[in-house]
């Protein structure tokens, strides 16, 4: 049996390949009825959305996840239920949307010294205008033939220690919290497995991030392993926090899971969700 939500999912506001009525189209045919939008550092999306979901009889969480920079590594953090009116949240967003673009421009500068010019202006065009990631980068390397795939790109020249690698400078961990709830959001940590953390500094992270505000643990996600499901949960009871579920999506042959594929919360969780609604 499959999930019928799914709180992590992308558009082509970010770095996903469908629009985001393609996306929500999508998941009402594989048997989505309540999903979360949650393009990287914008809520653009939200409105084109969550007219697709009203079309199609699904409800649409309007969310967004978060680029932080917490103990000098990039953490990701979803935030659930937010207003996107919200006027401190989009100035929030608007800095890291800032940034993102002087790190594009860097990012290319550093791939022309390494013998690959216009990088930039191609990943731009990529973007159609939005914003910019890595994700774009990735895509046109592959095209310009200087990888097999897109995980091939990150492993090759944008993870640290590689040519096209720019240390990322987010939102401290706080503020994007701050943020989240400030808009009416429910703030979840996106795929805590994947961090290169032991578990007394995914401890300490979760505890912070609690004492911000924080309520949630992407307990199940489209990017974990079972097992990192099962430790997850384990993690997200100790630490109380809520438990969320999220495929993160990028589209069809982006990522390793379809959308409706979700495994079920392992037992013992407490899930923000209840029902219809997100847990208050
Ligand atoms: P950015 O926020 O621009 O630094 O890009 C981060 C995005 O790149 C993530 O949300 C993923 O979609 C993608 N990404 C990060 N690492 C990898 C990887 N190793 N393989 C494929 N995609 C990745
Ligand atoms: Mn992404
Ligand atoms: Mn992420
Ligand atoms: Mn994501």
């Amino acid at each position: 049996m499959s999930l019928d939500h799914d709180f992590h999912l992308h558009s082509t506001a970010s770095d996903g390949t469908l629009s985001p009525s393609e996306l929500v189209e999508r998941a009402a045919q594989a048997g989505i009825r309540t999903l979360a939008l949650t393009d990287h550092d914008t809520t653009e999306g939200v409105a084109e959305a969550a007219d697709a979901a009203c079309r199609l009889g699904l409800r649409l969480v309007p969310g967004v996840e978060v680029s932080v920079t917490w103990n000098g590594m990039t953490v990701h953090v979803v935030g659930l239920g937010v207003d996107p009116g919200d006027a401190a949240l989009q100035q929030g967003l608007a800095g890291l949307r800032g940034y993102r673009d002087w790190r594009a421009e860097e990012i290319g500068r550093r791939l022309a010294r390494d013998g690959i010019p216009d990088t930039f202006e191609r990943a731009r065009a990529a973007s159609n205008g939005r914003l910019i990631s890595r994700t774009h980068f990735a895509r046109v390397l592959v095209q310009l033939g200087h990888a097999e795939s897109v995980r091939d790109v990150f492993r090759r020249y944008l993870v640290r220690g590689r040519p096209g690698h720019v240390p990322g400078q987010w939102a401290p961990l706080g503020e994007a919290v701050g943020w989240i709830t400030g808009a009416g959001g429910q703030a979840v940590i996106a795929h805590p497995a994947r961090y290169p953390l032991n578990r007394g500094q995914l401890r300490r992270l979760g505890q912070e991030f609690r004492a911000a505000g924080g309520v949630g643990f992407e307990v199940v996600s489209g990017s974990h392993s079972a097992d990192d499901n099962r430790l997850m949960a384990i993690h997200a009871q100790g630490l109380g926090l809520l438990a969320s579920v999220g495929s993160d999506y990028h589209g069809p042959g982006q990522s390793y899971l379809e959308l409706g594929r979700l495994p079920p919360l392992p037992a013992g969780c407490t899930p923000l969700w209840q029902g219809e609604a997100l847990a208050a």
